[in-house]
């Protein structure tokens, strides 16, 4: 478990690395990068150790996290940048080692106290920027307390209809196909 009460410095450490072309030396054996082209791209790569910077886009997920008898889906309110303020499904990044099921489980624990069942994937989308690569599940709460964790201002349920405006532009549209989904789904009368 997380420690809520845990802050994270203002010179955190970028989330993602900085760009290929401004890496200077090997991180192994500190001999100068040089560029190669593999595949078609121009890589920074080590002529001594072999090292290649292979800049890949990195994979993460989000759930909706559902709760069926109110009918209210969850998000949760960003402490970090980018869009600090603005509202997101809960989620983030995959570790080394973890199955994208099991990142989904731990994101939505650390983020919001709640422990979910996920009863599906949504879909896999790229961010505008394509440098990002997001599976989105559907799920329900199965435990926990609601609590905003480490990287939430707060966490809590939104009528599904009446959930305002998402932060990035990926999770809105996200959320848009959720509601034709559930419009699809679920009589309103
Ligand atoms: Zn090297």
């Amino acid at each position: 478990m997380s420690d809520a009460n845990e802050e994270k410095p203002n010179n955190f450490v970028q989330w993602r690395h900085a760009p290929a072309s401004q890496w200077i030396y090997c991180p192994l054996c500190r001999e100068p990068l040089l560029n190669h082209t593999w595949d078609g791209r121009e890589r920074r790569y080590c002529p001594h150790c072999g090292f290649v910077y292979w800049e890949r886009a990195l994979p993460a997920v989000a759930v909706l996290v559902f709760e069926p008898s109110r009918k209210e889906i969850l998000l949760v309110t960003r402490r970090y940048p980018p869009f600090v303020g603005g509202l997101t499904f809960p989620g983030g990044g995959i570790e080394l080692g973890e199955s994208v099921a099991d990142a989904a489980v731990r994101e939505v624990e650390e983020e919001t106290g709640l422990v979910v069942s996920l009863d599906r994937q949504f879909g896999t989308w790229s961010t505008p920027s394509n440098d990002t690569i997001i599976t989105f599940f559907r799920g329900h709460p199965i435990g926990g307390q609601l609590q905003a964790g480490t990287d939430a201002q707060e966490a809590r349920f939104y009528p599904w209809e009446e959930a305002p405006s998402l932060a990035f532009s990926l999770h809105n549209m996200v959320l848009q196909l959720f509601r034709m989904e559930m419009r699809m789904t679920i009589p309103t009368s």
